[in-house]
Order: C-alpha cells, then sequence, then structure tokens
C-alpha cells in the first residue's frame, strides 16, 4: 500500500455537515443542521475552528497512511470512518456513519471486508428518521464476531454513548 500523506478536504465538508452531533461553539449541530460555518465546500472560519472536535476529528480517509481507498472519500462514498473508535477484547474497533440516511452498499462491503481481512470489528450507522426528518439518534450494528455483535446491541439498549 502506497504512503498516503497529502489528501485534502475541498470540497468535502461531510464532517462538518452534522452527519455527527456536535457543538460548535455552543451551536448544536446534527443530521440536518449542519455547522453555521460550513459553506458546503468549506469552512469559513478555519483559522479560529475549535480544536476540539474539529481539529482533533481523525478522519480515516484524511489521516496519513490512510489505508481507505481514493473512491472512499466521505464526499463521494457518502461515509465517514474513524479507526480505533474504541477496543474489543483487544481488537480495534471502527466506526462508520452515514453521509446521509445509510452507507450505499459498495462502501459498505469495502468496510466489511476490511474489518474481515484485519480482524477489526465494526460498528455502522444508519440515521433514524422521524416524522419525515432526521432524528438526532441511529441504528447502530455490529459486524464481527456474533459476542461482539451482541454487545454491540446491549450497548445501544442501555443507551451508551459511543462518540
Ligand atoms: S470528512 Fe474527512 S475529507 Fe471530508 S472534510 Fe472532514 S476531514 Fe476532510
Ligand atoms: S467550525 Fe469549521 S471545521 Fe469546525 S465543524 Fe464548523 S465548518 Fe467544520
Amino acid at each position: 500500500m502506497s504512503k498516503i500523506t497529502n489528501r485534502t478536504c475541498q470540497p468535502c465538508t461531510a464532517c462538518c455537515d452534522g452527519w455527527v452531533s456536535m457543538n460548535i461553539n455552543g451551536v448544536e449541530v446534527y443530521p440536518g443542521k449542519p455547522c453555521p460555518h460550513s459553506t458546503g465546500k468549506g469552512c469559513d472560519d478555519y483559522n479560529n475552528r475549535p480544536v476540539d472536535p474539529c481539529d482533533h476529528f481523525n478522519c480515516a480517509w484524511k489521516m496519513q497512511d490512510s489505508p481507505l481507498p481514493e473512491w472512499m472519500k466521505p464526499s463521494n462514498a457518502k461515509v465517514l470512518v474513524v479507526l480505533d473508535k474504541l477496543q474489543w477484547q483487544g481488537m480495534s474497533v471502527d466506526l462508520a456513519v452515514p453521509v446521509g440516511k445509510r452507507i450505499p452498499p459498495r462502501a459498505l462491503n469495502w468496510l466489511k471486508q476490511f474489518a474481515e481481512k484485519n480482524a477489526r470489528p465494526l460498528i455502522y450507522a444508519e440515521q433514524k428518521i422521524e416524522k419525515g426528518e432526521y432524528s438526532r439518534s441511529q441504528n447502530l450494528v455490529g459486524y464481527g464476531p456474533v459476542e461482539f455483535q451482541q454487545e454491540v446491541s446491549q450497548w445501544v439498549q442501555s443507551g451508551k454513548r459511543l462518540w
């Protein structure tokens, strides 16, 4: 795998557009409500963006030596991926959140193959829709060993926050 060090975000703004709920300088951002600084092509206040979550956000496509192929850019593949989001029984667990209602089949298949090949359990989300609008909650699915799938179901039922 060749080293990837210089991927650029533009024109992607997937992490700024509310697909992951966050608070930006006191403003709630969630599905259907992008960050007020997102122009749809970038950030209009980039130099003043908060350290957390903006600067700390570790986009798996953008990171140095990313294992994600070029076509998995979030604006194209319609999925945001964070590697090593948590640990389960000594294994790194990756997280995938759709840019839209659900992760398209091509991207989800790639993520599942990556999980299998590298023995990395995956948690992926689907946005819930209520009364025709995105709600602020998501269905979470565990992909990996049966015990992992069961544990993710228990986490969901107990309301555990994963991010
Ligand atoms: S999702 Fe990744 S590629 Fe897209 S704007 Fe955010 S950091 Fe950049
Ligand atoms: S402040 Fe800028 S970098 Fe941070 S979420 Fe908003 S648009 Fe994105």
